[in-house]
């Protein structure tokens, strides 16, 4: 049964791996067999580290994914690392915070072309590879509350990651046929970077874990069960489907 979830012999890109969710997924795909393919904008020392005490293959692309050019740069060494690509993790995300009346063209923009528009743009590379491979291939794309819910002062981020769900479901129909399913997983509220102004604030912190039914926010290694179900055979049949991993948020 749990061959299922072996994933030896398969090569993962995750984007975004030096730290926070990105890291917890690389080493999780890594530790279920994956060679992983990390692409970053700074060396990631601490994954890297991680990788190489754990005995798991790991290459780092250096690369700005909110450049066009970066798809197929990142395309090019994962081969040349591999010699082939099983699975992509789009987690490679920001986040901008202002009210919406002050909002700049600038924190629209930088949000969208990297939370959506690369989410995009690096998929289609990774299929046209795929379907050339003629093999199958897992797409997972990292979405968020903020796909289901309006969120406050965050409007390119709810604009993205609302984007996010739709261009799953959209790309699993049209990849269905060729054997490339396309998920996502939507994290509720984790102890990342990313969050680091919501936990600063003590009185936004108190909310939001008094919402959360399980009663704290969530960490990386939360992603490593979903992550790997989702990158695996165990999966095949799910396709088009945001799962949420929220300590029950959504169900509140
Ligand atoms: P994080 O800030 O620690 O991680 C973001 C990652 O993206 C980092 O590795 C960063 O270096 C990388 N990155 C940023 N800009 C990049 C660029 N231009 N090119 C390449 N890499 C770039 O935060 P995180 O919480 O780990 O976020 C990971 C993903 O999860 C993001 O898509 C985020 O929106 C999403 N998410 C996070 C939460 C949360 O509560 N932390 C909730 C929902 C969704």
């Amino acid at each position: 049964m749990l061959d299922m979830f072996d994933l030896s012999n398969r090569v993962a890109i995750v984007t975004g791996c030096n730290a926070g969710l990105g890291q917890g997924m690389a080493l999780a795909l890594a530790r279920a067999g994956a060679d992983v393919v990390g692409v970053n904008r700074r060396m990631p020392t601490e994954t890297m580290a991680l990788m190489t005490a754990g005995g798991h293959r790991f290459h780092n692309v250096m690369a700005d994914m909110s450049k066009m050019e970066s798809v197929d740069k990142v395309m090019t060494e994962a081969i040349a690392a591999f010699g082939k690509v099983d699975i992509l993790v789009n987690n490679a995300g920001i986040i901008r915070r202002n009210d919406s009346i002050d909002f700049t063209e600038k924190d629209w923009d930088d949000v969208m072309d990297l939370n959506v528009k690369a989410v995009f743009f690096m998929s289609q590379g990774f299929a046209k590879q795929v379907m050339t491979q003629g093999t199958s291939g897992n797409i997972i794309n990292i979405a968020s509350m903020l796909s289901y819910q309006g969120g406050i002062r965050v409007p390119s981020y709810t604009a993205s990651k609302s984007g996010v769900m739709g261009v799953t479901r959209l790309l699993a129909n049209e990849w269905a046929p060729h054997g490339i399913n396309v998920n996502a997983i939507a994290p509720g509220y984790m102890a990342t970077d990313n969050t680091t102004a919501l936990r600063d604030d003590e009185v936004r912190s108190q909310e939001i874990v008094g919402r959360i039914p399980c009663g704290r926010w969530g960490k990386s290694d939360d992603m490593a069960g979903p992550i790997v179900f989702l990158a695996s055979d165990a999966s095949r049949y799910v396709n088009g489907y945001t799962i949420a991993v929220d300590g029950g948020w959504l169900a509140r």
